[in-house]
């Protein structure tokens, strides 16, 4: 008998955890493709708008992968036990769908809190410590700014909260976001345009040059198809 008693012949790796890890894999791709061909989301909404309507037009993706967001999750848990101990704060609904169908963007909302009489979008972002090091340095990341600025259009609520939580070692820091007019107005201005082009069935512009690509091209899950050598590599 081995050192553990034969409990380990007991325990395998076969044909039935290797058809049940490859479903789950694909029942995940197929739920997130699901999801984001309905609608455009706002945590990409500063993305590029073809590399968004690839997306919404569900062309097939360089590397498909799970897009896990590992103990994000479990952070956002965590913030819905937290915030109800913060005295004069109250949870009025989580996980809120907020969508506009004209735009057709859609979003689940962490939470909305009611604090001190004031109604307010919570919007809870767990980040590596590179990222929690920027955000103490500069501030809040544009697009996350942007987003919750598109979830407090999206629910008519004029002010948010934007918590920053470190994954590493779970500090944490808080930002107060109101209204702004001209960034809902771009976004409005971007899924209208980005709408037009779905419908269609085609593609926007590209926003960079062949020559010297976006940072964003390089990271592009779409990249080959975009610049594939059959189309045009100028700027359209
Ligand atoms: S490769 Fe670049 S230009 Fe093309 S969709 Fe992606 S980000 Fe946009």
């Amino acid at each position: 008998m081995s050192s553990d008693g034969g409990i380990s012949s007991y325990v395998l790796k076969d044909d039935v955890t290797r058809d049940l890890e490859s479903s789950v894999v694909k029942a995940c791709i197929d739920s997130q493709r699901k999801f984001l061909t309905t609608s455009f989301s706002p945590s990409r909404m500063t993305e590029c708008p073809r590399r968004l309507v690839y997306e919404s037009l569900n062309y097939s993706k360089k590397d498909e992968h799970i897009r896990l967001s590992d103990n994000a999750g479990c952070i956002k848990e965590k913030w819905s036990s937290r915030l109800p101990l913060i005295k004069d704060l109250e949870i009025v609904q989580q996980k809120v769908l907020a969508y506009d169908a004209n735009y057709g963007i859609t979003d689940v909302i962490d939470c909305v809190v009611r604090y001190k009489d004031n109604l307010m979008v919570v919007n809870i972002q767990p980040v590596s410590n590179d990222e929690f090091l920027a955000v103490q340095k500069k501030g809040a990341l544009r697009r996350h700014v942007v987003e919750i600025m598109i979830q407090m259009w999206l629910t008519e609520i004029q002010g948010g909260i934007l918590i920053y939580e470190n994954r590493d070692n779970n500090d944490f820091v808080m930002f107060h976001v109101k209204e702004y007019g001209p960034v809902i107005e771009s976004v409005k201005k971007k899924c209208r345009l980005m709408v037009g082009y779905k419908v269609k069935g085609s593609l926007p512009d590209r926003p960079y040059q062949y020559k010297n690509r976006g940072e964003e091209c390089r990271e592009c899950e779409f990249v080959g198809e975009c610049w594939n050598k059959g189309e045009k590599h100028e700027k359209t």
